[in-house]
C-alpha cells in the first residue's frame, strides 16, 4: 500500500534522513521507531507532503506523493495524527471532528461515519458539545484519532501517540489502534515508546540518526539483543 524508496530529506544544509526504504501493507500495523531527533516526525510529513525530499520516492496506492498536494493525499486516503494532536482550541469536540471530515472523499455519508466515531469513543460523544481544549491529554488524543478517521482513511499515521499520557491511556490507545487495524484500516505507527509500538506491530523497524537500521516482524525485533540494549533497558 504504501512504498518508500530511498527517502532523503534535507533542512537546508542539514540531512536528516539519509536513503530510507521500506514498505506498509495492506492491513498491517507498521511501527517505525527510534530515540528523539532520529527523523521519525520527518518522515511521517515527508509522506503527508508537508515536507518534500531532496531525493527518493514514495509510492501510495497509484500516487506519488513526493509530487501530491497535501490535501490530495488525504482524499486518496491517507490521513496522519500529528504528534501532540493539535486539537482546535476555541472549536467544540463536535466541530474538530467535522474539520476532519472536510476533505473526505466523495459520497462519504459524514452522518454515518461521525456515527462510527462516536463509537468508538463514547467519550467523544459525551463531550461534543465541550470545547477541545478542556479535554484531557488522553481524551485530546482519541479526538485528533477520531478526526483522522473522519476522512475514512485506507492508511492511518500515527505520530507519537503516547506521547505525555499515563500508562492507563497509553493502553487503551493501543488497544484502540489495534481495533482500528481488525476493522479494516492499515497503519503506520511512529513511536519513541518502543515497547508497546512492538507488541502491537504486525512488523517494525528502527530509526538511528536518519538511517533504518533494523527490521523485522514486532516480535522478532522486542526480542532482539539490540533493541533491548538501545531502548527497552536491557
Ligand atoms: P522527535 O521524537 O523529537 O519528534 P524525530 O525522530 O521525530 O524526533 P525529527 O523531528 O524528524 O526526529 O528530527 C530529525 C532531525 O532533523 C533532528 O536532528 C532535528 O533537529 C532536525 N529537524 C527537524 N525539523 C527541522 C527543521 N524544521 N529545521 C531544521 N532541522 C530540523
Amino acid at each position: 500500500m504504501l512504498k518508500v524508496k530511498d527517502l532523503t530529506v534535507k533542512y537546508g544544509v542539514i540531512e536528516a534522513v539519509h536513503g530510507v526504504s521500506f514498505e506498509v501493507k495492506k492491513g498491517e500495523i507498521v511501527s517505525l521507531v527510534g530515540a528523539n531527533g532520529a527523523g521519525k516526525t520527518t518522515i511521517l510529513r515527508t509522506i503527508s507532503g508537508l515536507v518534500r525530499p531532496a531525493g527518493g520516492s514514495i509510492q501510495f496506492k497509484e500516487l506519488e506523493l513526493t509530487k501530491t498536494a497535501p490535501q490530495k493525499i488525504v482524499a486518496a486516503g491517507l490521513s496522519q495524527v500529528p504528534e501532540g494532536r493539535h486539537v482546535f482550541s476555541g472549536l467544540s469536540v463536535m466541530e474538530n471532528l467535522e474539520m476532519g471530515a472536510f476533505l473526505k472523499k466523495k459520497n462519504q455519508d459524514s452522518k454515518r461515519v461521525l456515527q462510527e466515531v462516536f463509537e468508538r469513543f463514547p467519550i467523544l460523544a459525551d463531550r461534543k458539545n465541550q470545547d477541545a481544549a478542556t479535554l484531557s491529554g488522553g481524551e485530546q488524543q482519541m479526538l485528533a484519532m477520531g478526526r483522522a478517521l473522519m476522512s475514512e482513511p485506507d492508511l492511518l499515521l500515527l505520530d507519537e501517540p503516547s506521547m505525555g499520557l499515563a500508562p492507563i491511556f497509553i493502553k487503551e490507545i493501543f488497544d484502540i489502534i489495534q481495533e482500528i487495524q481488525k476493522q479494516g484500516t492499515t497503519v503506520l505507527l511512529i513511536e519513541q515508546n518502543a515497547n508497546m509500538a512492538l507488541s502491537i506491530a504486525d512488523r517494525g523497524y528502527v530509526l538511528e540518526t536518519g538511517s533504518l537500521v533494523l527490521s523485522g516482524t514486532g516480535e522478532e525485533l522486542l526480542a532482539s539483543e539490540e533493541v533491548r540494549k538501545a531502548y527497552l533497558g536491557g
